[in-house]
């Protein structure tokens, strides 16, 4: 850096993008954010960054940011001020609640906010708006994972640590392209001495399976069938741990009933994958001393993705392979924050993921808040597509959308553009003028990572540090901050639940009194060592001062009644949106290295653009034959919802013949145009993965 663009000072914090939560400094200069660069003493990433990371500082002067509040006057949003936004946005949703009820009013957030703020948000909307119709965007990445995990070992919580891709003797990497979405855990991997093997098993050939010592190809959507197969292989073999069956876990004899269903050849003609290679997979399981499984969005966004969970559970307990080093079922989470998410209450859990059945974890939840427990809500409201449903239906007449974007990121969206129309009131909270925020009546301008404080936890439950390295630009405000401030518009709500609440840390601390003695325990967490130590994983207590590196190792027993697993009984279907001579090909669709979800971040940063400037779609030779059509031309593609045109072609041998990958980060290209809506009924996250569909080239649209 030459001297006259060296920053002026290096601030402390953690990237703000996924959830391998990097570790950076942001260098600034004359109150600008001019750097990144890796911390070299974090343990995530030693120094390491993705190409999103190196970039990160020039988000927070794009030219997409919502720099003060708007309000849709003559149909166009126009400036106002905070006060204006406010009151209108207060007495509508005083209005909404008068006449049709306070779960009228529904919200929808993200895993892209600090932890506080999802605290602070959380408590404002359970215990101050009183609708229990919130969710947020991670319902269309992880809550599959988080169902699985309740379901099988009693509470959500990802069991493992990065360190166990530095111990294991096998990793396997199902339905997840690290090396596009979570690159810097390759690192982790390169530092096994093992030389493990590396068994990568996804229905595409992404950039993952060129680091794979084994690469299985698995027709889409029968990896449930895979896992029961695999399952009863171990078991017929005789490869289970008896003894830590017998003593963690229940469902053995069902299982192995259950079983009976899915022998080699049935799941080898299910799957595609030879019954000699399903021999050797299961065999991993039993001969290796230490397997890894970690999976992402390949297992989560499925039809039967909380089921696809259980099953890969299953294979872990029925060998021991849980809960010790370079061991364990390890779901990867997407957002930088998806954790903090889950953990502060605002998904499928009330706070420190106290159960919404569990009477006497409310009643203590609302004594440490110092509320009368009848307004703590006794149920979960709807989840994310529930909500979309039942503005359709009007039952939910007013929409607060924070940090997300919908109109690029859910399914059929010819359908949800016409459903957000319905809306008396759509208010859009973001950084930036994001699809939506275009159509809201009502924006609240946010600042940004690095305009603001708190903490991220990162996949392996490590809560991270992020610093305020500038201030807020123009007319925005934090998060915390507009909620807080929000808040002071409904009377009473404001003295009730931030009394004397001027700062993150306020949230951080009540937070961390919720939690205490819950598994996400964070009472032994302070920012003062969190920074000290480069991240601390919970459960952080008296007894664990530096945090835990994995779940359910002796000392740390499974959250169910009687502190045993559950081996589940779980089924493969069939194809949710089967092909058919009309839609004869499959859909998939995932993401790129270089652009981050709907770009609303990365759109303005020139070096990701240049990179990835637009969708595209990956063909299979054959196909491309078929279609007359090579690579660098444009096709149209089309499903029973709609059309995405001019997408430019890559024929590749990545995808099988018969199906086609697009990233869904365009806007331009709209892939979510096309996706069904057939969701988990467990956890309600969508089968983005599979949708049947039919390709044009663009002379035959
Ligand atoms: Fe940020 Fe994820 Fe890239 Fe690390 S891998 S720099 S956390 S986007």
């Amino acid at each position: 850096i030459s001297d006259e663009k060296k920053p002026d000072k290096w601030v402390f914090s953690t990237c703000g993008y996924c959830g391998v939560g990097c570790g950076l400094y942001i260098g600034v200069k004359d109150g600008r954010a001019v750097y990144t660069k890796g911390n070299p003493k974090h343990f995530v990433n030693k120094g390491t960054l993705c190409p999103k990371g190196l970039s990160e500082h020039q988000l927070i002067n794009s030219k997409e940011r919502v720099t003060t509040p708007l309000i849709k006057k003559d149909g166009n949003l126009v400036d106002a001020s905070w006060d204006e936004v406010f009151k209108k946005v207060s007495n509508e949703f005083k209005r909404i609640a008068k006449e049709s009820g306070e779960k009228a009013v529904g919200v929808i957030s993200t895993g892209q906010l600090l932890t506080e703020e999802f605290y602070t948000l959380g408590k404002f909307v359970q215990l101050g708006l009183g609708t229990n119709n919130y969710d947020g965007n991670t319902t269309l990445c992880m809550a599959s994972a988080v169902t699985g995990y309740k379901q099988s070992l009693g509470s959500d919580g990802p069991v493992g640590s990065y360190e166990d891709f530095e111990l294991a003797d096998t990793i396997f990497l199902v339905g997840a392209n690290i090396a596009d979405n979570h690159p810097i855990l390759k690192l982790h991997i390169a530092k096994n001495k093992k030389k493990p093997n590396i068994i990568v098993i996804d229905p595409r050939a992404s950039k993952t399976s060129q680091m794979a010592t084994t690469y299985v190809p698995i027709k889409p959507r029968t990896d449930l069938a895979l896992y029961n197969g695999l399952s009863y292989i171990i078991m017929e073999q005789g490869w289970e741990d008896e003894g830590y069956v017998k003593a963690n876990t229940n469902g053995y004899k069902e299982l192995k009933k259950h079983l009976q269903n899915y022998p080699p050849q049935e799941v080898s003609n299910i799957t595609g994958i030879d019954v000699k290679t399903l021999y050797e997979l299961a065999r991993q399981f039993g001969a290796q001393d230490s397997v890894l499984t970690a999976w992402t969005m390949g297992v989560n966004q499925s039809f039967m993705g909380t089921d696809t969970v259980s099953a890969i559970i299953n294979l872990h307990l029925l060998t021991g392979q849980i809960g010790r080093e370079g061991a364990g079922p390890f779901s990867i989470t997407g957002q930088c924050n998806a954790m903090g998410t889950r953990e502060s209450g605002f998904t499928s859990s009330l706070p420190a993921y106290r159960n919404f059945g569990d009477e006497e974890a409310i009643k203590e939840y609302a004594k440490i808040v110092n509320v009368p427990d009848e307004i703590v809500p006794r149920e979960r409201g709807y989840k994310y597509a529930e909500i979309i449903d039942a503005i359709d239906r009007g039952e939910i007449k007013a929409l607060w959308i924070v940090a997300t974007n919908p109109l690029v990121s859910f399914v059929n969206q010819n359908k949800l553009r016409k459903t957000l129309e319905k809306l008396d009131l759509l208010v859009v909270q973001d950084a930036f003028m994001s699809d939506t925020a275009e159509i809201a009546d009502v924006v609240f301008s946010a600042a940004t990572w690095g305009e603001k404080e708190g903490t991220y936890t990162n996949s392996e439950r490590r809560c991270n540090r992020a610093n305020k390295a500038v201030e807020p630009i123009g007319e925005t405000k934090s998060d915390f901050d507009i909620i807080v401030e929000f808040s002071k518009y409904f009377e009473g709500v404001n003295e009730l639940l931030f009394p004397k609440w001027e700062k993150p840390i306020d949230a951080f601390n009540e937070f961390k009194k919720l939690s205490e003695g819950q598994l996400c325990d964070y009472s032994g967490i302070t920012y003062e060592l969190l920074e000290e130590h480069g991240g601390i994983q919970w459960p952080c207590n008296k007894e664990r001062p530096l945090g835990t590196k994995r779940l359910y190792s002796s000392d740390i027993a499974f959250r169910t009644k009687d502190k045993k697993a559950n081996l589940l009984c779980v089924d493969w279907f069939p194809m949710a949106e089967p092909v058919s001579s009309e839609f004869p090909a499959i859909l998939n669709t995932g993401r790129t290295v270089e652009q981050w979800h709907t770009r609303t971040k990365t759109r303005s940063i020139d070096i990701l653009n240049n990179l990835a400037p637009e969708g595209w779609v990956d063909i299979n030779p054959s196909d491309a034959k078929v279609l007359k059509v090579k690579s660098g031309e444009r096709i149209t593609i089309s499903s029973a919802r709609g059309k995405v045109e001019d997408v430019i072609v890559r024929v590749t041998q990545s995808v099988a013949s018969g199906s086609i990958f697009v990233p869904f980060h365009f806007n331009t290209q709209l892939v979510n145009t096309l996706t069904n809506e057939s969701f988990c009924p467990k956890s309600g996250e969508p089968n983005f993965k599979q949708t049947a569909i039919q390709l044009h080239s663009d002379e035959v649209p």
